[in-house]
Parts: structure tokens; C-alpha cells; sequence
């Protein structure tokens, strides 16, 4: 498989424009403009429908056929959205029942958008014809290279609770289960008195007494991520027949969990995501980075960023802070050393107009370049230059294995409020990243192979599958580290009748005697050895799991609470492998303690060896057939230096670089290995 989605390494710089909200003598300055800035490519038409099919039945694509003819004039690609995600006024008019139903049985209004309901067989059907009508209209045209379908899935509400989506559930679930008997039995319906005798008496997770069964919310959970898929694919279908030189995507939003983004992403040609590092409060690089690396994992290839946050950010909260000179510049960088290769900024001009007149573009409400242009047009002429092989990619010795279905198990039984993706996730991918090392994400039942270090961060729910990948992985030569919770439920929903970690206890030689939600007002204290390693001690919070080792060796013991003196983390040679068990959730002085015990054990070299002060530089390392490639991004506000292990090169001028590398506030650096 090719990694560029385009066969072509350059990096497209591109940009979201809505010819339709401005005046026609506009279009031409824009135009212009966008060329002068190094735009190759802009997104059009994702929430125009009322512009395109101004009638029931009645097309008007002239006025964008003048837009495109105006950008293919300065040579710039498009890529046409589906305009799916905001169904127009009279189609919902004409079926309200299109519109989406709350938990609490309330059919949302028309007048923002995503107000559709993702199973109506009849909104499907006016949305397969307005697909279907732009793609016979623009399947030749010179200028269209491909598609987003719809926009950010499932954005501002998950599932609908309509009669619709209640029968197709009830339908969607027979299928699965075939039979009530095995779903009484899957779902363990005799609590509570909850058998079903017809498939017509089962519930969807609506408001009720007390709270829902969680097997059932989680095969709802399920259905709601397959109807968003089945609406993808019902476009795609149409887009892959009547346009088969085009690409198809959709923008997904980073660490979202409301749908599997693993399945979502299969029948595409690439995945794209939309980044706002600085909506909401101050940027936090590494999510960034996070958010970068699962779009990346989602295909294990290249993949676009369709909308990159342009200016200060506002939805209802209030206008974000304007992100200072050099942090667009940085961040279009970070994108593309997780390996975006089309960065496309959100979104040309501030509308004066609408919902989002202060989310700000490149330009702002008068249209006039400003630093904002200035700086896009300065990256978009430096990505011009970048020469890096097409086989160049992120290097990722690391693998943490991700599955929606356990975040969404996790989410309807959160086993501790503190216990956050980032603190079950997103913590040993910091610790991994702080030495350079990069992390790929692998759905459950994906390959292990090829990866040095496996990590099941709290897989809460887990299945026999992965559990056997795990163990072959460990077995052939991996290290694999297990974190606190795992194991604990298969993935029908049932807790399974053994301690965790189930069935991975076997080749962890450990079982969980018992544990304890110690929360984060209390912590208790951890001493660790690990071999080769001097001893550590440190707090461990949110989480104990007090170990019985079966046959594994103690590498971690409770200092405090009433289980002091027990087990708190375990290693396991097995095969030429070795499984280490982390019983809690540990502070980041543990945790380092473990990242670089592992990196020795895997013969790893961390790319970067002493920070000191450069705690906001972040390192990527790339790889190709001939060479590797660090990148070094500043995301702080001061000047920072660290310390580089191994022989690099600057990349622009060759120039040997020493080992401490200094970089100005957001400075952005590339180096060869020499
Ligand atoms: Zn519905």
C-alpha cells in the first residue's frame, strides 16, 4: 500500500472556503489570493445543500461551477463535501420526521446543524440523491481530485431516540443475536426482572428509572457507530461508482469516542481530522500529537488534516485566545511530522454571518491579508521545499492498542471519575513521547507484529482475541505492559467469573487479589524495582490493584494502606518476551522509571536524552529505506535547549549539529541522521 494516499510527497497546503457567503465580485481577490499564498487546495460545498438544491428536485451547481472555474484558473485542487450534515429547510418541512429525538424524547428543532436522524430510511434516501446529482455533475470535472462525505460525524450528539432508530435497533439486534433467548442471556436480563419474550418490548437507552443495562448500552453504543457508518457507506457507494478518478474521505475529530472510528475509516482512501489545538483553554501539544497519531493508526497511513484552526477560536463560551505569531506556522508543522500530508485551514475568511461569526479564518470580517495570510503564505512556501523520500513515515517502535469498545464500556462504567482517556491512554503516551519514541495506535485484532513494546492501557474490556495476540506478541520477543482494569470484562459486557486480568492472567503469572478505588485525595505510595534499574518510589492514585503473582516475579510493592507490604506490579519472562503488570495509575516519576526500563529492554534509542528546561519540545522521528529524520517543534513560549542522542544533521544545510540543540519559541527544526 502506498503511504501518500496521492502518490506525491509533497505537503498540500490548502484552505476551507464558502464561496456561497460571499458576493460574487469577491471570488476573484479570494482566488487570487489563495495562489499568492501557496494554496494548492480548498474544500468547498459540505454545508451548502440549500444552495445546491434550492427545491425539492431542482439542481443549481452553476454558481459553483463559477467558483471552481475561478480556482482552476490559479491552478488550485477541490475537494467537494458532501453537504449531508445539514439537511435544508424544506426537506424537513417536508419530513420532520428526519429530525433527531433526545434521550428524553424531545425531537430536536431545525436551525443548527447535524439534525438529522443517521437511520431515517427517507432522509438516506434524499441524501443518496443529493450525492448522487453532484457527483454526475462534477465526476469530470478538471479541477474536483475528491470527496468528504458529510462533516464530523455524530459532532454535537451521538444516537437518536427516535421510533426509527427503535425498530432498527430492535431489527439490528436480532440479527446479532438471533434469537431473545441468547440475548436474555448475553445481556443477563434476569437482573431486574428485564427478559424479553419480543424483540418489540426492547428499549433504547432513553431516559428512565435508575439506570439502563449496561450490555444494552453498549450494543446501542454499537448501533449508533454502525447507522453513521451505514449512512458513510451508502455515499460512498455512489461516489465510488460514478467517480472512480476521485478520492474519497471525511473529517473525523481526532479523540472523539462516539463512533468506531476504526470501522468508519475502512472503506475510505484516507482518513482527515479537524484540529483547534487552542479551542477551549490553551493548547496541550501532546493531545495534539495524540489526536495526530490515532488519524494516522486509523489506516496506519498518511492522512489530511481537512480543517486546521486558523485564528482565535469562539462557539458559545466566548472568543479563545488568538494564537501568537508562529503558532499557526507550528502547528501546520506538527501535522505533518505525524504525517498529515494536506494541511487545510479552517477557514479562509471570518464569516459576517451565521453561527460562526467568530470562529476566525485566515483573513478576518474585512477580507484583508494580515499576519494571519502572512504566516499561512510563509509555511505553504517552506513545505514547498521540504524533500523528504515518499517512503519517509513516522517511526513507531510502540504499539498501544485501542478498542471503542472499551471506551465506551468504560464510559457507561466509568470505574473511577478521575480515570480520563488521558489518564488511562493518554499518560504512557506522554511518557513514550518525552524520548522521541513514537506510538502507533492498533485496533483490537490488528497485527502486533513488528512493534517492540505493546501496551493495554486499562483495556477494560477485553477479548479472547486480542488476549491471544497479546500473548504471541510477548511470546516472539515483545514486551508487553498491561495496565490496571484490564481484562475485567469480555466483550458481550459480562465481568468475567476470573480475576482480572482474565485472560491474559496466565501469561502475566498474575492475578488481582483485590483492589481498591483509592481515588485522587488519598495516593499510596509505591516502591519499584525494576532489573537493572535503581529503586523508585512514588505515588500511585486513582486505582490499587492489590496482586497475588502466580508465577510472576514482584517488581513493585505498596509501602502504605492496609496493603502494604503486597504486590503492586509484576514482570514475567515468557518465550523471548517478557508481560509487566502496573496495578495502579502511576505518577509520572514511576512511569518514566518504566518507559526507560523498557527501552533498554527493547534495545530502544530514545532521540532525545536530557530536557532539563525543553519539557514543550516535542521529538518525532521518521524513518525511510535510507534514512531517519528527527523533527523537533518548540511548542513553548520561551527559548528552550535539550539533549540529542545519536549523529544529526541539519536537514536544510547538512550542517553537523552538536548534542544540545537550541530552539527559539516555536521554533520548528529538521534533522538527518549523519
Ligand atoms: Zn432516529
Amino acid at each position: 500500500m502506498p503511504v501518500s494516499a496521492r502518490g506525491d510527497s509533497k505537503v498540500l497546503v490548502g484552505v476551507d472556503y464558502y464561496p456561497e457567503q460571499w458576493p460574487r465580485a469577491r471570488w476573484p481577490i479570494d482566488a487570487k489570493l489563495m495562489a499568492d499564498a501557496g494554496v494548492r487546495v480548498v474544500r468547498v460545498g459540505e454545508f451548502a445543500w440549500s444552495e445546491f438544491e434550492p427545491a425539492p428536485g431542482r439542481y443549481a451547481f452553476a454558481w459553483l461551477d463559477d467558483a471552481l472555474q475561478l480556482l482552476r484558473q490559479h491552478d488550485i485542487s477541490v475537494v467537494l463535501g458532501t453537504p449531508t450534515a445539514t439537511p435544508p429547510a424544506w426537506l424537513i418541512q417536508r419530513h420532520p420526521e428526519i429530525l433527531p429525538v433526545d434521550p428524553d424524547g424531545v425531537r430536536v428543532g431545525f436551525g443548527g446543524r447535524r439534525h438529522y436522524c443517521p437511520t431515517r430510511a427517507v432522509y438516506r434516501r434524499y441524501a443518496g440523491e443529493i450525492v448522487t446529482s453532484l457527483a454526475d455533475h462534477y465526476r469530470e470535472h478538471g479541477a474536483v481530485i475528491g470527496w468528504q462525505i458529510d462533516n464530523e460525524f455524530a459532532c454535537h450528539r451521538g444516537g437518536c431516540f427516535c421510533e426509527e432508530c427503535r425498530t432498527t435497533f430492535q431489527r439490528w439486534l436480532q440479527r446479532r443475536y438471533g434469537s431473545l433467548e441468547h440475548l436474555n442471556e448475553t445481556w443477563g436480563t434476569a437482573f431486574w426482572s428485564q427478559t424479553y419474550t419480543a424483540w418489540e418490548q426492547i428499549p433504547l437507552p432513553a431516559r428512565t428509572v435508575a439506570v439502563h443495562n449496561p450490555a444494552l448500552r453498549l450494543d446501542f453504543q454499537r448501533f449508533v457507530s454502525d447507522a453513521y457508518t451505514e449512512f458513510q457507506d451508502l455515499q460512498i457507494e455512489i461516489l465510488r461508482t460514478r467517480c472512480p478518478r476521485h478520492f474519497i474521505t471525511t473529517n473525523l475529530m481526532g479523540l472523539f469516542d462516539e463512533l468506531d472510528y476504526f470501522k468508519l475509516s475502512r472503506p475510505l482512501d484516507f482518513v482527515a481530522w479537524d484540529n483547534y489545538p487552542g479551542y477551549h483553554g490553551p493548547a496541550d501539544p501532546v493531545r495534539t500529537a495524540m489526536a495526530h497519531d490515532l488519524t494516522r493508526s486509523l489506516k496506519h497511513r498518511k492522512f489530511w488534516v481537512m480543517e486546521q484552526q486558523a485564528g482565535p477560536t469562539a462557539w458559545e463560551g466566548g472568543v479563545d485566545r488568538s494564537p501568537p505569531p508562529g503558532l499557526l506556522r507550528l502547528w501546520t508543522w506538527q501535522a505533518v511530522a505525524h504525517g498529515a500530508e494536506a494541511v487545510i485551514y479552517f477557514r479562509w475568511r471570518t464569516a459576517t454571518q451565521g453561527a460562526e461569526q467568530f470562529w476566525h479564518g485566515i483573513l478576518d470580517h474585512d477580507g484583508r491579508p494580515r499576519r494571519r495570510y502572512e504566516e499561512v503564505a510563509r509555511t505553504a512556501a517552506e513545505l514547498a521545499g521540504l524533500e523528504l523520500p515518499p517512503d519517509a513515515v513516522p517511526e513507531t517502535p510502540v504499539a498501544i492498542v485501542l478498542s471503542y469498545d472499551d471506551r465506551w464500556a468504560w464510559k457507561i462504567q466509568p470505574q473511577h471519575a478521575a480515570a480520563t482517556f488521558d489518564r488511562r491512554v493518554g499518560d504512557w503516551y506522554r511518557m513514550f513521547r518525552d524520548y522521541g519514541i513514537g506510538v502507533e495506535f492498533v485496533a483490537p485484532g490488528e497485527p502486533l507484529r513488528g512493534y517492540r513494546v505493546a501496551i493495554l492501557p486499562s483495556l477494560f474490556m477485553l477479548n479472547d482475541a486480542t488476549a491471544h495476540q497479546a500473548e504471541e506478541f510477548t511470546r516472539t520477543g515483545g514486551l508487553l505492559i498491561v495496565g490496571p482494569r484490564t481484562g475485567v470484562k469480555d466483550e458481550t459486557s459480562r465481568v468475567r467469573d476470573v480475576p482480572p486480568p482474565g485472560p491474559l492472567s496466565e501469561l502475566l503469572g498474575v492475578e488481582v487479589d483485590e483492589y481498591d478505588a483509592i481515588g485522587t485525595d488519598d495516593a499510596a505510595t509505591v516502591d519499584l524495582t525494576l532489573p537493572g534499574l535503581p529503586s523508585l518510589t512514588g505515588r500511585s492514585t486513582i486505582w490499587s490493584d492489590v496482586l497475588g503473582p502466580r508465577s510472576a516475579d514482584v517488581v513493585a510493592v505498596y509501602r502504605d494502606q492496609y496493603y502494604a507490604g503486597r504486590p503492586a506490579a509484576t514482570l514475567q519472562m515468557a518465550g523471548r518476551g517478557a508481560a509487566l503488570y502496573v496495578g495502579g495509575f502511576w505518577e509520572s516519576g514511576l512511569l518514566d522509571g518504566v518507559v526507560r526500563w523498557a527501552l533498554r529492554q527493547q534495545d530502544l534509542d530514545a532521540a532525545v536524552v536530557r530536557r532539563s528546561n525543553a519539557h514543550d519540545v516535542e521529538a518525532v522521528v521518521w524513518r525511510s529505506a535510507a534514512a531517519r529524520y528527527l523533527f523537533l517543534l518548540n511548542h513553548g513560549d520561551r527559548s528552550a535547549s535539550l539533549g540529542l542522542a545519536g549523529q544529526w544533521a541539519e536537514l536544510a544545510t547538512q550542517q553537523p549539529q552538536s548534542e544540545t540543540v537550541s530552539l527559539q519559541p516555536f521554533a520548528v527544526k529538521l534533522f538527518v541522521a549523519r
